[in-house]
């Protein structure tokens, strides 16, 4: 499933978060949290991230080639610790761009902040050589590791993605909502990080974010991960759209 990632001030498509489902054939269509960590335990999400990774480049590959406007769009993966440790990560994302015929700065990797908190070394290493491919890196659920300054500085990563636990308190009666945002944001600022909020479910939310300088979002409010069958329907409609307003 993919879900989109618009801008704040012109809520214009700029890319897709690709989000796993398994259509089980008794149980239905099951959410990650059902699986993804079962996978995690075995090590079966080393080639189901794979095949996850390679379905979205090829997938987001083809609209970028047949949809109107929809050239330079960008496709967002998580990448999970044990894929990050696997010996030959980086020979597999090299590998899975040339099939694909994406740019590699048309692809971004995600990796949870408490991933990062967990294992240093080789993991940095790794980090360094998909870097290097020209690959964009994220921090997932920012705000919920505990990463200090000094380290975030020295990380080799492009944007932040704020938690949507601090997206969420927004238009609450939870005073340290706004300064927590705020304060998040000034920090990517400072490190010269893009900005993508999560969760983003009210147009209040949205304004909020909008006037703390916050770049990038994606939520309910624009649209649910979609089946990618529904994507180009809904491209052209965001167009329409933005043609209007
Ligand atoms: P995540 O990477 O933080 O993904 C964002 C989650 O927030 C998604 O849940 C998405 O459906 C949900 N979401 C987006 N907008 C909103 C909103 O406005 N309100 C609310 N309440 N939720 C929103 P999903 O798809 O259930 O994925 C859950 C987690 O499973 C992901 O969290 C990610 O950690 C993991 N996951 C998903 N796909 C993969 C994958 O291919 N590989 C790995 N390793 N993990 C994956
Ligand atoms: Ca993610
Ligand atoms: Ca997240």
């Amino acid at each position: 499933y993919y879900q989109p990632v618009l801008t704040l001030d012109t809520q214009a498509v700029v890319g897709f978060e690709a989000l796993v489902r398994w259509k089980h054939p008794s149980l239905g269509l099951l959410p990650p949290d059902q699986f993804v960590a079962v996978a995690e335990e075995t090590g079966l999400i080393v080639p189901l991230g794979e095949w996850v990774l390679k379905q979205a480049l090829d997938q987001v590959a083809g609209w970028r080639s047949r949809l109107p406007g929809a050239a330079d769009l960008w496709v967002s993966v998580n990448l999970s610790a044990r894929q990050l440790r696997a010996r030959n990560v980086v020979d597999m994302v090299a590998d899975a761009l040339l099939t694909s015929g994406m740019p590699p700065n048309a692809l971004q990797l995600e990796i949870t902040e408490s991933v990062l908190m967990d294992e240093v070394g080789p993991t940095i290493d790794a980090m360094k050589a998909i870097r290097a491919l020209g690959v964009q890196l994220a921090i997932d659920d920012f705000g919920t590791g505990y990463s200090s300054l000094s380290y975030l500085k020295s990380l080799p990563v492009s944007s932040i993605k704020i938690d949507r636990s601090f997206v969420g308190c927004l238009g609450s009666d939870d005073a340290s909502a706004i300064p927590l945002v705020d304060a998040i944001v000034s920090m990517a600022r400072a490190l010269d990080l893009e900005v993508v909020a999560e969760g983003v479910e009210t147009a209040v939310q949205r304004e909020t974010l909008l006037e703390l300088g916050a770049g990038l979002a994606q939520g309910y409010l624009w649209s649910r991960p979609l089946e990618p069958g529904l994507i180009p329907a809904w491209i052209a409609a965001r167009a329409r759209v933005a043609s209007i307003t």
